[in-house]
C-alpha cells in the first residue's frame, strides 16, 4: 500500500507541475491581452477627441463665415446710415447696428473659447498617440519575450509528460480512474498530504482515529469532506 500511495504521490507531483507550466502560459497570454486592451482604450479615446475636434472646426467655420457675413453688413448699415432721411429711420438702423455689434461680440467670444479648447484636444491627441506608440513598442518586447518563454515552457511540458506517462502506468488503474476523476473535480488537486489531523485539500479536520489509521499506511483513504486521498505528510516535509 504504501508503495500505491507513493506512487499516487509522484503522480500528483508530475500533474501539479505540468500545471504549473500551463498557468505561467496562460498568464503570459493574459499579460498581452491587458497591454493590448490598454491600447485599445486609448486609440478609442483618441478618436473620441479627433470626433470632438473636428466638431469644434466645424463650428469654427460656421462662426467665421457668420462673422464675416455680419461685418459686411454692418458696414453696409454704417453706410446707408449716411444717406438717412427721417429720425425714425435713422433710429432703427441705428438699433440694428448695435444688435449685430453685440451678436459679433458673443459671436468671438464662443470663436475665442473654441481655439483654446481645439488647443487642448489637440494637445491630448499628441500626448495619448505618444503613449499608444510607446505602448505599443513594449507590447512587441513583451510578445516576443512571452513567445520565447512560451517556447521554453512547451519543451518542459514535453519532456514532463514522457515521465508523466512513465508514472501513470504504475499506479494501479483503480486508482488511476479515481484520480483522474478527482483531478478533474477538484481544480487539479487528488492527493493531498494531511498534516497534524488536518487535510491540506480543504483545510479541514479528519476524524482521530482515521488519522491513526492514515499513519499506519496500511489503505487509501479519503477525506471524509473534499474526498480528496490522503496521505501523512509531517509539518516539517514540504512537498
Ligand atoms: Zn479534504
Amino acid at each position: 500500500m504504501k508503495e500505491a500511495i507513493k506512487n499516487l504521490m509522484d503522480l500528483q507531483a508530475i500533474d501539479l507541475e505540468v500545471q504549473k507550466i500551463d498557468e505561467r502560459m496562460a498568464d503570459g497570454h493574459e499579460e498581452l491581452e491587458k497591454k493590448r486592451r490598454q491600447i485599445e482604450q486609448n486609440q478609442a479615446a483618441i478618436a473620441d477627441y479627433q470626433e470632438q475636434f473636428e466638431l469644434g472646426e466645424k463650428r469654427r467655420r460656421e462662426l467665421e463665415a457668420t462673422l464675416a457675413d455680419e461685418g459686411e453688413r454692418l458696414k453696409d448699415r454704417q453706410a446707408k446710415l449716411m444717406s438717412i432721411q427721417t429720425n425714425r429711420e435713422y433710429q432703427s438702423i441705428l438699433k440694428e447696428i448695435e444688435d449685430t455689434k453685440t451678436l459679433t461680440q458673443q459671436r468671438e467670444e464662443e470663436l475665442s473659447l473654441l481655439l483654446e479648447q481645439s488647443e487642448l484636444i489637440q494637445k491630448k491627441i499628441e500626448e495619448l498617440g505618444q503613449r499608444c506608440a510607446e505602448q505599443e513598442q513594449e507590447l512587441e518586447a513583451d510578445a516576443k519575450r512571452v513567445s520565447e518563454e512560451a517556447r521554453r515552457l512547451e519543451a518542459d511540458k514535453r519532456e514532463i509528460t514522457v515521465s508523466r506517462d512513465t508514472q501513470a502506468k504504475k499506479v494501479d488503474s483503480k486508482y488511476l480512474s479515481r484520480y483522474e476523476m478527482l483531478r478533474a473535480k477538484r481544480n487539479g488537486l487528488a492527493v493531498t498530504g494531511v498534516t497534524r489531523g488536518v487535510c491540506r485539500g480543504c483545510n479541514m479536520n479528519i476524524p482521530p482515529q482515521m488519522f491513526n489509521q492514515l499513519l499506519r499506511e496500511q489503505e487509501l483513504l479519503t477525506c471524509p469532506t473534499c474526498n480528496r486521498m490522503m496521505y501523512h505528510q509531517p509539518e516539517t516535509e514540504e512537498r
